[in-house]
């Protein structure tokens, strides 16, 4: 196998592009796509700030280094949930962070959930659910909460996660398989600003997860391997289990699914559904934020009553 451009051996085989390149040139083609990728869903500009939510895996930290290596002003946002699960999870995933943003001289910031809140995300789930279930709702919840507030009280234009066309094409399966309009209706590479809400943005959303590992790899950024202990047994992972056999027998399906789903939007599908609760966001009475919840926010809520059940049992 040849890379297309210079003809020495290529270091990955795009069968949806019908694309092989060579460690040099895949590393520029991962760049250029990214700013295309920007241009073409009108992303952000060169004078925007823009904050990246960086997990400590391969794709948050490869979409930092893209953007850094584009000349954009990027800086970091790492959220510590407290998550152990027997492999020092979350120290293993912040390490990995500030290992990246000293290496380059980039600026990260640290939100430790525990020292801000009073208690890790397992420990807080536990509270709320009575220790049944995973903490997956308090932590996306906790962390759509913070990433909005840090992004707003920073100043940012913009902020700028690392999901990848798996990540994308599985979370789309889903919402199909529900024919859960509202969140048809939301979901794509950007989601404009409301107030007190900042604007989203996926640079990756059509990489393939294997891409973005590989670009990883070739630019010798070190992440984390492992999951998220909690994410075992997760819906998303079977969606994603599942669109992988397609993929395998038919090259090109998660992408074309995807961008299908954008051109179909770009149409009008789904145009009725769109933003159905913007009529009744408020400012919560606690921390400001927008809501759709009557009174305070989920989040002011939520921690709220961590914070009380936590007192009894002491
Ligand atoms: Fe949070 Fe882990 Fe659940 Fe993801 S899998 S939402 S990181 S607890
Ligand atoms: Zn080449
Ligand atoms: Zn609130």
């Amino acid at each position: 196998m040849k890379c297309r451009k210079c003809q020495r051996k290529a270091v990955i085989n795009m069968r949806q592009h019908k694309l092989s390149l060579c460690a040099e040139h895949y590393t520029d083609w991962i760049p250029d796509q990214t700013q295309r990728f920007i241009e073409k869903y009108a992303m952000f500009g060169r004078q925007d700030r823009i904050l990246v939510a960086v997990s400590g895996g391969k794709d948050s930290l490869a979409l930092w280094d893209v953007l850094t290596k584009l000349g954009y002003e990027a800086d970091g946002l790492y959220i510590g949930l407290g998550i152990d699960g027997g492999i020092g999870y979350s120290d293993q995933s912040k390490s990995f962070c500030e290992i990246f943003a000293a290496a380059r001289g980039l600026n990260l910031q640290v939100y430790d959930v525990a020292d801000r809140l009073g208690a890790p995300i397992p420990l807080a789930a536990d509270s709320v659910h009575r220790g049944r279930g995973r903490p997956c709702s308090v932590c996306g919840m906790s962390r759509r909460h913070i990433m909005n507030a840090a992004a707003v009280d920073g100043g940012y234009d913009v902020l700028a996660t690392g999901h990848n066309l798996d990540d994308e094409a599985a979370t789309l399966f889903g919402n199909t398989l529900h024919w859960s309009l509202e969140h048809l209706a939301r979901q794509g590479p950007v989601l404009e600003a409301r107030t007190g809400l900042v604007r989203k943005v996926k640079p990756f959303c059509r990489f393939y997860e294997r891409e973005t590992a590989a670009y990883a790899l070739l630019r010798s950024i070190d992440y984390v391997y492992d999951e998220c202990p909690h994410s075992e047994g997760a819906k998303s992972i079977y969606y994603k289990q599942t669109l992988n056999k397609m993929e395998d027998e038919r090259p090109g399906t998660k992408l074309h699914f995807y961008l299908s789903y954008l051109a179909a939007k770009g149409q009008g599908a789904f145009a009725e559904t769109a933003d159905p609760g913007a009529e009744r966001l408020h400012p919560c009475p606690t921390c400001g934020q927008p809501t759709t919840a009557p009174g305070e926010c989920a989040f002011c809520r939520t921690w709220d009553q961590v914070r009380e059940r936590s007192a009894l049992l002491l």
